[in-house]
């Protein structure tokens, strides 16, 4: 068993703290759940906006840049038209170099101008103004590659077309980059204008494009051919556009490289704003999940106290119950529920047919009715409580205490009515043996003044009653043995006296001894001799009442030791009770006595068997019976229904039986009336 339950207890431990943490899992997996799901929200729209800003810088420099190329592309192409109209159809050739000049004066980005025949062979040529001479004299002949590239290729386009661009030292140290533009003369031979990159870079894009950027030219491998424009600052990002520049002969790519400060983790308004929603969002959902662990700690809080006053309610033996201020039972506790037998659902049904309740009695529910009308339009019950009577679901009544006091709800307004009660059937029993046990006391008192007063009246008798004797055994005397006619009826009268008087002193004197208890004589009497000895006395009670004498005695039936004057008394007191039993008008005519003597069922008084024999005695009747009422307290001291009676003949009749060792019991007749019936033990 102890094994069991040790193997048992773990496991139902393990089931508990599993179920636990089952429903505390599931309760914060969900808000673990939202909590993943808003921050990678967050995060995504966080980033989408710093990718957005990223495009929209991004397209700004691309839109720049496209801006540029059509710049450059635009300033190539004007320029190579200014060149060729210094040769226009009608201009004086003479005049070239200082039309030449006055055209590098304007174009800072050309180096020098040449004119060349058709074999590429120099006619004319002027420097910039603006620089020293970069490009020398001998290294500008026919078959300078770069020159002969892009003549070569204006010779097949027919229009003007660039070289690649090269690299040209500068005495003083350093180089320049360098792009010739070929432009063919329609009257045979050339127009070379030779472009610094550098420069064309500085005149040909606007200046805004080099604040804060970096713009190049480079080569369509990403060779960094010329750089202009600010260098890149520390902490930022680059963004880089680049676009080629596509020029009859030739290529370019221009590159432009722009800084933001980077990475920017606000880097404009709208992301801002989203960061802080998402911040008032995370906080929200903080604010909640703060409360939410309030909450359930207030629940926790609340079911504790709920099981606490539950198990309060269960456990008190006080019934409670509580009513709407319609009447209508709302609650009932256990004990009220044990105490009226009745379940819960019973006593809560609203049974609109039938208002009282079902633990009202049938006899008192219109009372009960009254009351409740009473309690409904107001009326206070008594603070002390008042007592009641209730019925079990099985019928039986029982007295409650009942308590009752308004039901008021938080908002102080009266909602019904609270009751408590109190079964106090036993404190009733306890009061009624109490009560009874104080009655038996004091009859018992009563019972000791009777005996001294009878045997006060014993010894007060017996000197009157010795006197009857005298006088009576002296007229005897006087009358002679030899008495006649009147006379010898005298004499027969005053032996009757002298008889009576014998037998009422040894009446008195078995009372007295009763009483005194001094140890009784106990002698062999036939059962015929103690019928014989009453009979006369009974007779003369029954001639007056019209009572029919019945004696049945069994053959050879043993004697029966006994005292027997006591005896003989029980049998007159039973007699005349039978008789007077029978003296009811709707006895008339069948007023039977009987008395009969049998060998009886070893029965003593204890309904032991103990070897000894007994006989029987019975004196029935057909008289009016006794009732359930009467028969409880049949042997109680002075318990009478007559009005002359005294009360005290069946209770010394079975106080004499029981000295005896018998027993006198009684029991119901047929057909009607009663049988008393007292053992005494035989020879
Ligand atoms: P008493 O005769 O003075 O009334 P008892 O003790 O002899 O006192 O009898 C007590 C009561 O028992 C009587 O008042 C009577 O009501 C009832 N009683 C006794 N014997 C009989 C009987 N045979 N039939 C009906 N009632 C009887």
């Amino acid at each position: 068993m102890s094994d069991a339950l040790l193997t048992v207890a773990p496991q139902r431990w393990a089931l508990l703290a599993y179920a636990r943490l089952r429903s505390l899992w599931q309760r914060w997996f969900l808000w673990l759940l939202l909590a993943v799901l808003v921050s990678v929200l967050l995060v995504t729209v966080v980033w989408l906006a710093g990718r957005h800003e990223v495009e929209q810088v991004q397209a700004a420099l691309d839109r720049d840049t496209a801006d540029a190329v059509a710049d450059l592309r635009s300033g190539f192409q004007r320029n190579a038209q200014s060149l060729r109209a210094t040769q226009a159809p009608g201009a004086d050739p003479a005049r070239w170099p200082e039309v030449a000049a006055a055209l590098l004066r304007e174009h800072r980005e050309w180096l020098r101008l040449e004119w060349r025949d058709s074999a590429l062979r120099p006619l004319q040529a002027v420097n910039t103004p603006y620089r020293m001479r970069v490009l020398d004299e001998d290294t500008r002949g026919p078959d300078q590659s770069d020159v002969s590239l892009a003549c070569a290729a204006a010779r097949k386009l027919g229009a003007s077309a660039y070289s690649p661009s090269h690299y040209v030292p500068i005495a003083g140290g350093g180089g320049i980059e360098v792009m010739e533009l070929c432009v063919p003369i329609d009257a045979g031979g050339y127009l070379v204008a030779s472009y610094s990159l550098r420069d064309a870079l500085i005149e040909l894009v606007g200046p805004t494009l080099t604040r804060g950027q970096e713009v190049a030219f480079t080569e369509a491998d990403g060779t960094r051919l010329v750089a202009l424009g600010s260098s890149r600052r520390t902490g930022t990002r680059v963004f880089t556009s680049q676009q080629l520049i596509d020029l009859p002969g030739t290529s370019l790519m221009l590159r432009v490289d722009g800084w933001r400060a980077a990475p920017d983790l606000f880097p404009n308004m709208l992301t801002a704003l989203v960061t802080a929603i998402s911040i008032a969002l995370v906080s929200v959902l903080v604010l909640l999940a703060r409360d939410t662990r309030r909450r359930l700690r207030a629940e926790r809080d609340l079911a504790d106290a709920l099981a606490f006053r539950k198990a309060m309610e269960d456990s008190v033996i006080t019934g409670l119950r509580a009513r709407d201020l319609r009447g209508r039972i709302t609650y009932v506790n256990p004990a009220f529920c044990e105490m009226v037998g009745f379940s819960p659902e019973e006593l809560m049904a609203d049974n609109a047919e039938a208002p009282e309740a079902p633990y009202w009695p049938t006899e008192l529910a219109h009372e009960y009715q009254q009351r409740q009308a009473r309690r409904l339009a107001g009326g206070m019950p008594p603070r002390e409580g008042f007592e009641s009577v209730f019925m079990r679901k099985d019928g039986t009544r029982f007295p409650v205490l009942i308590f009752e006091a308004p039901l008021i709800n938080a908002h102080k307004v009266q909602t019904g009515w609270m009751s408590a009660f109190i079964d106090v059937s036993e404190q009733r029993r306890i009061e009624e043996l109490s009560r009874a046990s104080q009655e038996r006391l004091q009859a018992s008192a009563r019972l000791a003044t009777v005996g001294e007063m009878a045997s006060l009246l014993s010894h007060e008798l017996t000197q009157p009653l010795a006197a009857i004797a005298s006088y009576a055994s002296g007229s005897l005397n006087l009358l002679g043995p030899d008495a006649r006619g009147d006379q010898a009826e005298v004499a027969m009268a005053v032996k009757r006296i002298a008889e009576q008087a014998d037998r009422a002193g040894q009446v008195i004197r078995s009372v007295h001894d009763f009483v005194r208890r001094r140890d009784r004589t106990r002698e062999a009497v036939a059962p015929q001799a103690l019928i014989d000895a009453v009979l006369p006395l009974v007779r003369l009670q029954a001639r007056k009442l019209g009572v029919i004498i019945e004696v049945v005695l069994e053959d050879r039936l043993p004697a029966v030791m006994c005292d027997r004057t006591l005896v003989e008394q029980v049998l007159l007191n039973l007699a005349r009770n039978a008789m007077q039993a029978m003296d009811g008008p709707d006895n008339v005519g069948s007023r039977v006595l009987r008395l009969r003597v049998a060998r009886a069922v070893a029965m003593g008084a204890a309904g032991q068997e103990d070897g000894r024999r007994w006989i029987e005695f019975s004196v029935a009747d057909l008289g009016s019976g006794i009732s359930e009422e009467v028969a409880e307290r049949l042997f109680t001291p002075f318990f009478t229904t007559r009005a002359d009676g005294m009360g005290l003949g069946l209770s010394l009749c079975r106080t004499v039986v029981e000295q005896h060792g018998g027993a006198l019991v009684f029991e119901p007749n047929k057909p009607r009336g009663t049988v008393f019936r007292f053992t005494l033990p035989s020879t």
